[in-house]
């Protein structure tokens, strides 16, 4: 499941982890196979325009999650219930999900898809976004290890 990022999916930006974080997960299911959820919730739900917004504080100093609180949105807006939904029109019901956030993996439980295995990405540590993955690990309580 991979929240749209265009700025890192597509122009690999160094401020998130995003296109890496999908890069990886692309090459693990080249191997193990698997599906791919592309859920276009761009900037935690937010949207692109808003997520640009966000950008413009955190150049100020904040943190993703206050320039989200300070712009008026919650923490995250995505919902996971979507895929859910995606999953069981497959006859999925049953996934080893690659994450490291928690949030994912309560709402795709709480929409009746049953986790075999919870499967982490490694760090992808750059210049730009060393800020936006120690808040994901402090606020978003992320399994990532940074240090
Ligand atoms: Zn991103």
């Amino acid at each position: 499941m991979h929240s749209e990022c265009l700025t890192g999916d597509v122009f690999h930006s160094s401020r998130c982890d995003c296109g890496e974080q999908l890069e990886e997960t692309i090459q693990k299911m080249g191997e193990q196979g698997g599906i791919l959820l592309y859920l276009r919730q761009e900037g935690r739900g937010i949207g692109l325009y808003n997520k640009l917004d966000a950008y413009e504080l955190q150049s100020q100093g904040m943190n993703t999650y206050e320039a989200n609180n300070h712009l008026g949105f919650p923490d995250d807006l995505r919902s996971f219930e979507d895929a859910a939904d995606m999953l069981k029109a497959l006859d999925v019901t049953t996934i080893r999900l690659i994450t490291n956030n928690p949030k994912k993996i309560k709402e795709i439980q709480d929409h009746g898809i049953q986790l075999e295995a919870v499967i982490g990405t490694q760090a992808h540590l750059k210049d730009g976004n060393k800020l936006y993955l120690k808040a994901k690990v402090s606020h978003g309580k992320h399994k990532l290890s940074i240090d």
